[in-house]
């Protein structure tokens, strides 16, 4: 369809995404990274808000983990 070389498609919704565009999300723990994906600026915003809904730390927990994911995680975003 499109010959544009930086033109790469979401890893999410498959949509060629133009490389302006396109967000590459990191997710480190403890300075290694778990997670990498490119996606377009709309998949971009739901995994972001997936991630912030994963992270909630108020969530109401019954049964405590003794050990939290969330302690070191970071987002990184270019
Ligand atoms: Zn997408």
């Amino acid at each position: 369809m499109s010959d544009n070389a930086d033109t790469e498609p979401c890893e999410w919704c498959g949509d060629a995404v133009a490389d302006p565009l396109s967000r590459t999300v990191r997710v480190t723990v403890d300075r290694s990274q778990i997670d990498s994906q490119r996606l377009c600026p709309e998949c971009f915003a739901n995994w972001i808000d997936r991630f912030e809904a994963e992270m909630k730390p108020e969530e109401p927990d019954p049964t405590p983990d003794p050990t939290p994911a969330s302690d070191d995680t970071d987002i990184i975003v270019d």
